[in-house]
This record gives C-alpha cells, sequence and structure tokens, in this order.
C-alpha cells in the first residue's frame, strides 16, 4: 500500500484492524476523504490472527444490537469486500456443564430471544442425539443456528484493500505518538515527525486505543486479553458448530478443511503489547478441556499456535460512539476479544455518526461516558491546545488523570484477572 502523506482529509482514523478499515471503506463510499494511519500493515494485528468466530450467541445484552446488525452485513461480504471472507453459518452452540451456570444460560436464552436473536434450547439428550462426537459433560446447550465461522487471516486485510480501493487513503508504518486538538481540528504527530490534520478523528487502535482517547482527556483504561489459539492437523469433517462454554474460558471450531482450532487461556506479551506468545502450560490445560468435551481429541496432533492482543475493558462490554469531551471524535475499540464479529457494522455505525448526527442501531450502552473519571467540580474544558503549551490547569487535570493510562503486560492482566468482574466473564470468541 503507498504511503502517502495527506494533510487535509476530512477524516483521520488511527488503527487499520477491521474497525478502522470497515469505517474507511464505508466513509469512503459515501465520498468522505479519509486518512488511515497504521502503526505496522493493516490488517494484521487482532483482526488478522483470531478464532474467526463470527458469534452472536452469549454476547452482552448491550452489545446484540451492533452484533446483530453485524452478522447480517456478514452475509453481504462479497459487496463490501470482493468475497465471503470464507464466512460459513455453521451455527454456535453455547454448553453449559454445572448447574450454577445454567441460570446465565437460561437468562441470555430469554432476553435475546425477545431482541430477536434465533436460538435453539437442546437438552441433554438433544445434544448426545445431534452432537454424537461430544462427551456427557455438557447438561444442556443454546445453539444459534445463524451463527458461524470466517478465516480472519483473509478478512482482516480484505477490508484494508477494499477501503483503498474506494478512495481511501491507507498509510502504514505510520505510529501516531502525539495527538491533539485546536482550532476545531485534530492534529496528529507520527514517530516519523510526519503531521496530519482533520477536523473529524476516529480512534479504532485496538488494544492501544485507550491512551488515544486520554490525549483528548477521556482516557480508558484498557487491559490486554491475549488469548491463544491452538491448531490440529487435519481430520474428517464433523464439527459443524463453533463450541463456547458459559463461565468457560473455552471455545473450539473445525475448518472446512478439517483442522481443528482451540483456544484457551492467555499468553504473554511484552510490556508494550506488540508481542505475544502462547504459555505451554495453559495451552496444555486447553488441550485436556478439548479432550473432555470431545473424547476422540486424544492423541490428535497439535501442528501450531499462535497468539494476539486485543484490549478489555473493565466491564467486558466495547466503547462505540461519539467523545464526550471533543466533538467530531469517535471512538470504537475494547472488544474484549470479541470484536471480529462486530468489524462490518462498527465501520457502518461510526459512518452514521460522523455522517448523519445519528444511528439507527441501538449503542447506548457503549458510551464512553461509562468510564469518566470523576472530575473536580472546577475542572479546565477539554483540552485545545500542544500539549507543549499546556497551562497550569490542564497540566494539573492531565495528572490526575495519568494514573488511568493504558496499561500494557502480563502483570496488569494478571490483576484485571485477579478480579471478580473479570473471573465471571465469559471468555468466549
Ligand atoms: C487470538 C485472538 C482470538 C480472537 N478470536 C475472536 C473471535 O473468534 N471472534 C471475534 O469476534 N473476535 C475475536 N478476537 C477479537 C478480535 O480479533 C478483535 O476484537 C478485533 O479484531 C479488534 O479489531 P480492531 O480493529 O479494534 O483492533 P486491531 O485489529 O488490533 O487493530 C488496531 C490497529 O491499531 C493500530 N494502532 C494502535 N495504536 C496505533 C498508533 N498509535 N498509531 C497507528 N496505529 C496504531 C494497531 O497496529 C492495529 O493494527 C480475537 C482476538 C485474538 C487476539
Amino acid at each position: 500500500m503507498s504511503a502517502r502523506m495527506s494533510l487535509k482529509s476530512d477524516v483521520l482514523v488511527i488503527g487499520g484492524g477491521i474497525a478502522g478499515c470497515a469505517t474507511a471503506l464505508q466513509l469512503a463510499r459515501r465520498g468522505w476523504k479519509v486518512t488511515l494511519l497504521e502503526r505496522d500493515q493493516a490488517g494484521v494485528r487482532a483482526s488478522g490472527v483470531n478464532f474467526g468466530g463470527v458469534r452472536q450467541n452469549g454476547r452482552d445484552l448491550r452489545e446484540l444490537p451492533i452484533a446483530m446488525r453485524a452478522r447480517a452485513m456478514w452475509d453481504e461480504l462479497p459487496s463490501l469486500i470482493g468475497f465471503d471472507g470464507e464466512f460459513r453459518a455453521t451455527g454456535n452452540l453455547r454448553l453449559v456443564s454445572d448447574e450454577d451456570r445454567a441460570v446465565q444460560l437460561d437468562n441470555f436464552f430469554t432476553a435475546a430471544t425477545k431482541q430477536g436473536l434465533g436460538l435453539v434450547w437442546l437438552e441433554r439428550a438433544e445434544l448426545r442425539a445431534r452432537y454424537p462426537w461430544l462427551s456427557g459433560k455438557p447438561l444442556r446447550g443454546v445453539l444459534c443456528p445463524n451463527d458461524g465461522h470466517a478465516n480472519p487471516r483473509l478478512v482482516g486485510p480484505a477490508f484494508a484493500f477494499a477501503a483503498q480501493e474506494s478512495g481511501a487513503t491507507i498509510i502504514e508504518h505510520a505510529e501516531i505518538t502525539e495527538g491533539w486538538y485546536a482550532n476545531a481540528t485534530f492534529q496528529l504527530r507520527a514517530l516519523d515527525n510526519r503531521t496530519f490534520a482533520a477536523p473529524v478523528l476516529v480512534n479504532c487502535a485496538g488494544a492501544w486505543a485507550g491512551k488515544i482517547a486520554g490525549w483528548f482527556d477521556e482516557p480508558v483504561t484498557l487491559v490486554p486479553e491475549i488469548p491463544q489459539v491452538q491448531v490440529t492437523e487435519p481430520l474428517p469433517y464433523r464439527i459443524e458448530p463453533v463450541l463456547g462454554f458459559v463461565g468457560g474460558d473455552f471455545y473450539l471450531r473445525q475448518t472446512l478443511r478439517g483442522n481443528i482450532l482451540f483456544g484457551s487461556g492467555q499468553g504473554r506479551a511484552t510490556a508494550d503489547a506488540l508481542r505475544s506468545q502462547p504459555l505451554p502450560e495453559s495451552m496444555k490445560r486447553g488441550a485436556q478441556i478439548a479432550i473432555d468435551f470431545i473424547p476422540d481429541l486424544a492423541h490428535v496432533p497439535i501442528i501450531r499456535t499462535w497468539t494476539g492482543v486485543d484490549g478489555d475493558t473493565s466491564d467486558g462490554v466495547c466503547v462505540v460512539g461519539p467523545s464526550e469531551t471533543h466533538p467530531g471524535l469517535f471512538h470504537a475499540f475494547g472488544f474484549n476479544g470479541h470484536g471480529f464479529l462486530l468489524g462490518p457494522a462498527v465501520g457502518a455505525v461510526v459512518t452514521e455518526l460522523i455522517l448523519d448526527g445519528g444511528t439507527s442501531t441501538d449503542i447506548s450502552g457503549l458510551a464512553i461516558d461509562r468510564f469518566r473519571p470523576r472530575r473536580k467540580a472546577s475542572a479546565a474544558p477539554a483540552r485545545a491546545q500542544h500539549p507543549d503549551e499546556e497551562t497550569e490547569a490542564s497540566a494539573e487535570e492531565n495528572g490526575a488523570q495519568s494514573t488511568d493510562h493504558c496499561p500494557v503486560g502480563v502483570d496488569q492482566h494478571k490483576q484485571a484477572a485477579d478480579s471478580q468482574d473479570a473471573a465471571e466473564r465469559d471468555q468466549d470468541r
């Protein structure tokens, strides 16, 4: 992709994952001059290395409206990115293996059905009849027949190419290190000193987006989530639905070529979250869980493992919507390890917010204000100058927030994992 510099864009997007590229694609299609800035290569971070689950099943209800819109868009992928991304609606089966968790499954079934999500309730005997490869462990399950899976290695970069073909300028190897707001314009500076400006800015910087939100006085603490995926050698195709477990950190699917992909546990990341790797102990645990649920997997060789990094919010739900502090600033981040499905709709919704001033999709539960730190009554208004020119008042305000900057690294992840909230949260994909 060409590395052109554009000083006069209508919109700047930071982050070339599926969220940023889908946004750039929709904006460009509506004739806006959009420049997307990506630190590495577009589509190679979480969006290109994930597990490939396209799942509405088990979503937090605040995310369900955007998830349902996104799912409909996966059927239209050929008209968006030129091919189907290997998306197949094979279903998503959410299982429960203890009575305490069964309440959660039941609650989701009732509430999501009310919102119009098509689900099928399956008791143990029906599970055994439909899925003879499953052990007797699961007590019951909920199947979402129109969920499925796709190939992230193809889909991630494809959104970038489609955006570029529609007229967006994608600038790779441009790490944005500084951002500020002056004269109704967002100003960004890259590591190599290039600068970019536009009246509208979209923050789609994945696991690193909390820090960027902080440049504009609304920091959000994101804890790195480092899912680890293992893949077996190919087996005859039998396992249609993607499997997930209520309250359990385990998920599994079979590709159409036959390989079984499954994930469990967290890998390890460097402090800047730019590099990550699987941890052998938790991979071993994941393999044991796979065998517990699908006994035929015993002795099947694992041929590859990998990890990637996403950003977790403290309540497990993403941020999609306008800034609270700066007109023209929009956020879409904090996807908690399940933003691949959402990507296409994130682009459509953010574009509607920018161009139409609103969206028909209910995103009321995704607003950034739920993370707003308590401010002093006398807090200064939003910063409107380069940080080098800070006044005493704004320096004091920034100082008060500096402890809330995006923490990265495995220690911080452990802190979050230790919290009750994180322990109770599903790690489904
Ligand atoms: C191993 C794994 C498995 C997963 N499985 C699933 C799944 O099965 N289903 C599902 O729905 N989701 C899954 N996810 C989550 C999903 O991949 C992410 O939620 C989604 O891809 C997030 O998209 P994004 O565009 O926000 O982030 P990313 O794809 O991470 O893109 C953000 C981009 O911003 C760039 N960036 C950051 N800071 C800067 C800066 N300062 N300057 C310039 N560029 C910057 C980064 O380089 C990156 O390319 C998984 C994630 C992982 C890691």
